[in-house]
């Protein structure tokens, strides 16, 4: 199959494409930079067995330009990348593999930083980390919640969400306290449980639902929840839906069935196709994009790199509510769905700022 690059659907200009190959570790690599107007560009690095190369490079050049509305939402000194290794991370991962995507790494001097993604650990990065300075949330330091931590952004990111479901429940609902509201949270992992432990720590009554019953009895012991199955979960009568499992959760079916007046939850890729986002709209529901309310983690990756103050992260990731209040606003002047509002107020920090 002959693979463009240039004339690819999901080409956005994006200025640099890199192409690793070592056959004595058997790395097969790409690295895309989307763009780099406002800082270096930091993105994951996934490992996945693409069933071909330009399933990969198709990832790759969707998933670094996300990066860069993500980090300029942020408000974040960085451009968007990504990286991605073609192999499966169970048979095919080793250290050589490893090290030598960290050899390749530091021949791009900085254009792109690595950090964890699916199939990469943070293990592995620091296995790539002997190799390049450039990799990023790896380093042992206090959390962000205190407690010692290898770099996991989940309690960034959990709390991210809480403060942006804040400002969903503000605009929607004209409230500024959180006593009493119903939230449903769907998947209780990392950042689920933690959002919840803030919510409910704010006095909201909670219900969850997660495949794992364990996670679920810790919910219900530990945070007070009630459970409920996973038909009923999206379906209930509450003022807030936290999606914090899985993607593409929000479609033509479950848009139909919400009773919640907000969605606001930190999992990726909630929309199943991007117009959902105006059907939300359309039937009254304020969605607080993904990309903008999940940002904690990567807000906390980024300061590891300028010395990690937990004081300066913890005001930086409070910036996700000014933003998403920015987009509500907006959406409601101008009559847009929010999704739309949010890449073009992207668009407004990226564009026309070049500082490198
Ligand atoms: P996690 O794997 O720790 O938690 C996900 C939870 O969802 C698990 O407990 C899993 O059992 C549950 N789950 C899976 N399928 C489910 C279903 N059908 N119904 C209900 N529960 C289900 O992952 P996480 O780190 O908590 O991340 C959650 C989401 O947030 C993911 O979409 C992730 O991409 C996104 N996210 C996470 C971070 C972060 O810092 N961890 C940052 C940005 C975005």
């Amino acid at each position: 199959m002959n693979m463009s690059v240039f004339s690819h659907p999901e080409f956005d200009n994006h200025e640099h494409l890199s192409f690793f190959s070592d056959p004595e570790t058997g790395l097969r690599a790409i690295v895309a930079v989307h763009n780099t107007n406002r800082g270096p560009a930091l993105g994951g690095c996934r490992m996945y067995p693409y069933a071909s190369d330009e399933e990969a490079l198709r990832d790759v050049l969707r998933l670094s330009k996300g990066m860069t509305y993500k980090s300029a939402l942020a408000n974040l000194d960085l451009g968007g990348g990504k990286s991605v290794i073609i192999g499966d991370p169970r048979a095919h991962k080793s250290e050589a593999l490893m090290e030598a995507m960290g050899r390749f790494l530091e021949q791009l001097g900085g254009l792109y930083i690595a950090a964890e993604d699916s199939g990469t650990s943070v293990a592995d990065l620091q296995v790539m980390g002997r190799r390049t300075r450039h990799v990023a949330g790896i380093a042992p330091r206090a959390g962000f919640d205190g407690q010692p931590s290898n770099g996991d952004p989940s309690p960034a990111t959990a709390y991210g969400t809480f403060v942006g479901l804040q400002a969903a429940v503000q605009h929607r609902l004209g409230r500024g306290d959180l006593e009493g509201l119903t939230v449903a949270v769907q998947g209780i992992g990392n950042v689920g449980y933690r959002l919840a432990r803030h919510l409910k720590e704010a006095g909201a009554k909670l219900y969850v639902h997660d495949v794992y019953a364990e996670s679920v009895e810790r919910a219900v012991d530990e945070l007070g929840a009630t459970a409920v199955s996973g038909d009923e979960i999206l379906k209930l009568d509450v003022d807030v839906v936290a999606p914090c499992a899985l993607g593409a959760v929000l479609n033509d079916d479950s848009i139909g069935k919400l009773q919640a007046k907000v969605v606001a939850g930190a999992a990726n890729n909630q929309l199943a196709q991007s117009h959902h986002d105006a059907v939300l709209a359309g039937r009254g529901i304020l969605y607080a994009p993904d990309f903008v309310i999940n940002a904690g983690g990567i807000i906390d990756v980024c300061h590891e790199r300028n010395g990690h103050d937990a004081a300066a992260v913890r005001a930086h990731v409070e910036t996700i509510g000014d933003t998403l209040g920015e987009i509500f606003a907006r959406a409601e002047h101008g009559s847009q769905p929010t999704g739309v509002i949010a890449n073009q107020l992207a668009e407004e920090r990226f564009r026309g700022k070049s500082q490198l």
